[in-house]
């Protein structure tokens, strides 16, 4: 397609530009998206005040961020035409980690791993922009009654997803949910919906932990502020207490590593943590080995969201996931910038940000 789109071009840290440029020429096996939304990631926020380089070759831009997008597709490569796989004004969304689908991982199906990922809004430009241009492997159609703003949420959704699989719930046992961002909301959700009993969420604020609340945790512990009337200075004393028992499944959706040694505590005897979080380089974990194998623990990562898509769009779509408490901001594309800079600086409750770009 021919014609000029606006974007947000990241230079360089603290320096983004509203622009007009080309809109992407797409390739045999690509689609061009038009996109309507796109939320913005912590990883969007870390790479915007330079925290972590950029997936680029030198790790530095220009390049449009954003990862997390949905629209409607806008114009069909040859490839996806002649298979009758997609027409112009298909809702999708769009996975940003396009694998090389040829290397030992890719071949297991292991595309979280694969060395040779390109990532849409990392390594190439992203949906901070009018259009993208996506391979047609990483377009998938949502659900008819799922909005554009929360179709954009569908990545961190997926990633929460595969980390709920990882984690191997038995129907009715306790899990404990560490840091009630906007991932580890959504990790509350999908454990219920895959029939955990009672949702322990631990946090550090009441504001997120109470929404945690309304998307079904049943017991909240604040472990930071003393004021709080969830506070519990010992949350391993206070996850025995609520449920009678350590609990048997945990997963730390934060990177703070004092959550992690946590996990360690609340948990007990043949249990599975999961770990979901961006640790530095240097953090550590201390594992007490004659108790960890004397209680046959499993602690595992999960990252990305390798083959879990159809689940998340699955459960927004029968409405087990609810996005509506997570999503609290919405920007416009003019207003990246601002925003990005609120989900940072701003002392206000706010858990998930997205920029509305698209019109119908
Ligand atoms: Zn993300
Ligand atoms: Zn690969």
């Amino acid at each position: 397609m021919k014609g000029k789109m606006k974007v947000q071009n990241f230079y360089e840290p603290m320096v983004m530009k509203y622009e007009e440029h080309d809109i992407p020429q797409i390739a045999d096996n690509e689609v061009l998206v038009k996109v309507m939304a796109c939320s913005i990631c912590g990883s969007d926020v870390s790479y915007y005040y330079g925290h972590s380089p950029l997936g680029t070759k030198d790790g530095k831009g220009p390049l449009y961020l954003g990862h997390e997008m949905s629209g409607v597709v806008a114009e069909v490569g040859k490839l996806p035409r002649e298979a009758g796989l997609f027409k112009v004004g298909d809702r999708v969304a769009v996975n940003p980690v396009q694998q090389c689908n040829a290397c030992e991982f890719c071949m297991r199906g292991e595309f979280n791993v694969c060395p040779h990922s390109e990532v849409i809004g990392v390594t190439v430009n992203g949906g901070f922009a009018e259009y993208v241009k996506v391979k047609y492997t990483h377009v998938y159609k949502i659900p008819d009654n799922v909005k554009f703003e929360h179709a954009a949420m569908t990545e961190p959704l997926a990633c929460a997803s595969n980390a709920i699989r990882r984690l191997d719930i038995h129907l009715g046992q306790d899990v404990v949910v560490f840091g009630p961002g906007p991932i580890g909301l959504m990790m509350v959700e999908l454990a219920k919906a895959a029939g955990a009993g009672r949702v322990v969420l631990i946090g550090r604020r009441d504001y997120p932990l109470e929404v945690g609340k309304k998307v079904g945790a049943d017991i909240l512990i604040n472990t930071a502020d003393a004021k709080s009337k969830y506070y519990a200075k010992d949350a391993a004393a206070a996850v025995r207490k609520a449920l009678g028992h350590l609990a048997p499944r945990a997963i730390v959706a934060t990177s703070n590593m004092d959550a992690l040694q946590g996990a360690l505590l609340v948990t007990g005897p043949s249990s599975t943590i999961v770990y979901f979080g961006l640790p530095g380089p240097e953090d550590k974990l201390q594992v007490p080995m004659l108790e960890a194998i004397q209680s046959e623990r499993t602690i595992k990562c999960a990252w990305l969201a390798p083959l879990v898509w159809d689940n998340a769009f699955a459960v927004m779509g029968s409405g087990q996931v609810d996005l509506s408490p997570i999503l609290t901001h919405t920007f416009t594309l003019e207003d990246a910038e601002k925003g990005i800079r609120f989900m940072k600086e701003s002392k206000e409750n706010k858990l998930k940000g997205v920029l509305l770009i698209g019109k119908e």
